[in-house]
């Protein structure tokens, strides 16, 4: 029967009192984007642009890369798409972006903090993403694995330059504690809630065994999303989650309720997620919200969310 339900769930999603859920797709390249644009999303939250390198001995040139882009940004015409910078590095090796050998490499030169010692792979990808958007609507741009409020400033110049609309990801918990901050600097935050866990945990996301600790209904890390929420409502400005957290209905709920705005997922998800807000009441997910923060245990947020969403 649920089934059923979520086969005729055509979206825009919407709460049971008409609140709209801004419900995007997490894609990686040209053929994803036209499978996530026939499904019932509003655009694209995360376009994971290192996906299409991971098999690439060398930077493609900017013409190249700006073809790629195109093909994704084509595929959602009109439709909001948010690409994401190189996010190379640790569970994500592109032969290209020669990473230093590190013992911690989770912890190392990664996402973002490559620019450092090769900044034109930064600057050449956003001439590609300026290039590959000249004819349609720009882009929102973002970095991930963004820590200090110095980085976000400089990525946000750089794209402001370009006529790009600049974010950020948050994915590290200095990120979540100075959100008010890095809002200043850029015009959105999208929370990256496998890193978040991860890192909040001190946890390696790729372990098995330590997938307890990296649950995102953790509630650590749900403190985490309620202050960049709290600090994305106090300036305006949009508040995304593009990890895996997003695509469980019931903890997609809770995130509403804790203020974010949007919601990125595999494409297959949307329905699930849209049938489930369409049940519940913007008080019932504030209130899932407030019991899953304040609960001791994972299990224990869970489950009361669950029993205040289904009462
Ligand atoms: C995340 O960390 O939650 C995220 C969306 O980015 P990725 O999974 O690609 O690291
Ligand atoms: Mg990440």
């Amino acid at each position: 029967r649920r089934r059923a339900v979520t086969d005729g769930w055509h979206g825009p999603a919407h709460t049971a009192d008409g609140v709209n859920v801004e419900l995007l797709a997490n894609v990686a390249d040209g053929d994803s984007a036209v499978a996530a644009a026939a499904a019932p999303v509003e655009g694209a939250g995360l376009f994971r642009t290192e996906l299409g390198f991971l098999g690439a001995p060398t930077e493609p040139s900017v013409h190249d890369q700006a073809e790629r882009y195109s093909a994704v940004l084509r595929a959602f015409g009109s439709r909001k798409v948010v690409v994401r910078t190189l996010d190379a590095g640790t569970d994500k090796p592109v032969p290209f972006a020669s990473l230093p050998d590190e013992p911690n490499p989770a912890l190392g030169v990664r996402g973002h903090r490559l620019t450092r010692a090769q900044p034109g792979l930064l600057s050449r990808q956003l001439d590609a993403i300026a290039l590959a958007s000249a004819e349609g609507p720009a882009p929102w741009v973002m970095a991930p694995m963004i820590s200090t409020v110095d980085e976000a400033a400089e990525f946000a110049a750089q794209c402001r330059s370009r006529g790009l609309t600049p974010g950020v990801m948050v994915e590290v918990p200095a990120a979540a504690l100075m959100a008010d901050r890095f809002l200043e600097e850029v015009d959105f935050v999208s929370i990256g809630t496998n890193d978040l866990a991860q890192y909040t945990m001190a946890a390696d996301r790729l372990s098995p065994e330590l997938a307890p600790l990296t649950d995102p209904w953790q509630p650590a890390v749900l403190k985490l999303v309620a202050m960049t929420a709290d600090a994305g409502q106090r300036a305006g400005k949009p508040v995304g989650v593009c990890g895996e957290a997003a695509s469980d209905p019931i903890l997609a709920c809770v995130l509403v309720g804790l203020g974010v705005t949007s919601l990125s997922m595999a494409h297959l998800s949307v329905p699930s997620v849209g049938v489930q807000l369409a049940e519940v009441t913007l008080a019932q997910c504030r209130a899932a919200a407030q019991q899953a923060l304040s609960a001791p245990t994972a299990a224990a947020a869970r489950e009361a969310a669950r029993a205040e969403l289904t009462r």
